[in-house]
């Protein structure tokens, strides 16, 4: 099913029955040009080294007679109701390529024109977004934490105008187009759009490709296979959910069409890393004052997220009481892995039955006291090693601290001093655990958004610092970054919507 052109200016959104994915052809950029490009990631997914040659390809230009780009459609559920169909608005997959070691991986282009899933938007993407991309996903990445990334980042030469924040006053900003790769970009949006239209063959067809490509370790057959399928779909969500607690990432939009099949952070839009540790925190204007996609209910979203897909695969699985109990089981699955999760961010080698309520004093406290998240755990390290009370508690709080809020520190310092005395291990190796539970550098909104700024005027020196501290995030490579968010972007969102 081909259809070749630009699309934009086409307020016609198709509407693709039976189909999966249309051809499309990028459009052409006329004075495009390199901006960053990814040779860590070249390596892993085995290309080979950078050449100038390559550039076309990495902006979507000039591409080879072999090369056959094309959109896919999936639907989804947005903020909890069902959108119907949607599809790769402003992504265009290059195909994949295959790596030596037998892995393989998946490219596409971010920005790089309209497709026919674009309903009225422009399919670009401008460099305020296409940065914010670039930079987290590879912190993230180098986090350890499961995500998509990106292979390039190219100014595309063009003025893309947006309304930042649906403010009223659109502006023209630069245009820019990445090249995003994953070893599958599948979301529960896609099988959620051919379940819901009833064609069950295609369901079929698309989780058993799925299941052969990606899921090695499943054996089985039958409905059992698409049962073993779902679990381990819900155990990857439960680790992804618990990393991005670990160190204080909000997605911001969790819909079900943002959820990738593989547990990989997806879709980088008004993400937003947490500074002042608050479950209440949605970097997300649209998500107000609901709050749906908080830091704190991330997990429960998923679990929600997860009944979507549940009911999307149930005519694989049939089974509805299985579903159901994998579903429930979710629950205790996700808290184990997020009590173990906190008990390494202390330092503690097991958890005990009294944890729970000291793992709740310490949100309480980090809340109470407007502690920075990242901040507070760097201070715990510091006092596991020299176990000093002398911390300037003013480092990583945001509050005007009194004399009531030094006792509480002091308190629950004292608290924790008893808790670590049951651990069965070394300080050394307790350190350990917290130096690889707890990040020292984390790609703070305000520094993107100083970034950004830069960038808009030529420079590139944050770019570059920000990419080489987010190499290490457990080692502090600029002291610079290892401090609260500046008092004057306290009114900042600097989140990007498109
Ligand atoms: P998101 O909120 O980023 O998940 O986007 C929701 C849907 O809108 C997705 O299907 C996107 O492909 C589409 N979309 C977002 N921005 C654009 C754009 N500039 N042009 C075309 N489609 C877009
Ligand atoms: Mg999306
Ligand atoms: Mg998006």
């Amino acid at each position: 099913n081909i259809f070749p052109g630009d699309f934009s200016g086409n307020t016609m959104q198709r509407q693709t029955k039976n189909i999966l994915f249309t051809t499309v052809k990028p459009v052409e950029f006329s004075d495009y040009s390199l901006l960053h490009f990814n040779s860590h990631l070249a390596e892993n997914i085995g290309l080979g080294k950078f050449s100038k040659e390559d550039i076309p390809f990495l902006a979507a230009q000039n591409l080879p007679e072999n090369i056959e780009p094309y959109a896919t459609t999936y639907a989804g559920h947005q903020f909890g109701n069902w959108a119907g169909q949607l599809g790769d608005g402003r992504a265009i997959y290059a195909g994949e390529i295959k790596a030596d070691s037998g892995n393989s991986t998946e490219l596409q282009w971010k920005g790089a024109g309209a497709t026919p899933f674009s309903r009225s938007a422009d399919g670009r993407a401008v460099l305020r977004s296409s940065i914010r991309e670039y930079l987290m996903s590879e912190a993230m990445h180098q986090l350890n934490i499961p995500t998509t990334r990106a292979l390039s980042i190219c100014y595309t030469g063009e003025k893309v105008l947006r309304d930042i924040m649906y403010s009223g006053n659109p502006a023209y900003e630069k245009g820019a187009v990445i090249l995003r790769t994953g070893e599958s970009l599948l979301r529960f949006g896609h099988f959620e759009l051919i379940s819901a239209q009833k064609n069950i063959p295609l369901l079929k067809q698309l989780t058993d490709f799925t299941i052969e490509n990606y899921f090695p370790e499943i054996s089985t057959t039958g409905a059992q296979k698409y049962k073993d399928f779902f679990e381990s779909v819900c155990k990857k969500t439960a680790i992804l959910m618990v990393d991005w607690l670990r160190v204080g990432f909000v997605h911001g939009v969790m819909n079900t069409d943002n959820m990738s099949i593989l547990g990989l952070t997806i879709d980088y839009g008004p993400y937003s890393m947490v500074d002042a540790f608050d479950l209440n925190f949605t970097p997300n204007t649209t998500d107000l004052p609901g709050r749906r996609y908080a830091f704190g209910k991330q997990a429960q979203v998923s679990q929600w997220n997860l009944w979507q897909l549940a009911n999307a695969l149930q005519p694989l699985i049939e089974d509805a009481d299985f579903l159901q109990k994998i579903l429930e089981d979710y629950s205790s699955y996700f808290w184990e892995l997020n009590d173990k999760m906190m008990a390494n961010k202390f330092g503690l080698n097991e958890v005990l039955p009294e944890d729970e309520k000291f793992f709740i004093e310490s949100q309480k406290l980090m809340t109470d006291l407007e502690l920075d998240y990242t901040l507070f755990f760097q201070h715990l390290e510091k006092y596991v090693e020299e176990k000093t009370y002398d911390l300037p508690l003013e480092e990583i709080s945001y509050k005007i601290l009194n004399d009531d809020d030094i006792r509480k520190y002091g308190d629950f310092l004292f608290l924790y001093s008893t808790r670590l005395s049951k651990n069965t291990i070394s300080k050394r190796e307790s350190l350990a655990l917290m130096e690889t539970a707890n990040p020292k550098f984390i790609l703070r909104n305000y520094l993107l958004f100083e970034c950004i700024e830069e960038l808009n005027e030529g420079k590139y020196e944050l770019f570059n610092e920000l990419w080489e501290a987010l190499q290490n995030p457990y080692k502090e490579i600029f002291p610079k970054f290892s401090t609260k968010k500046p008092e004057k972007y306290n009114e900042v969102a600097g989140c990007s919507m498109l």
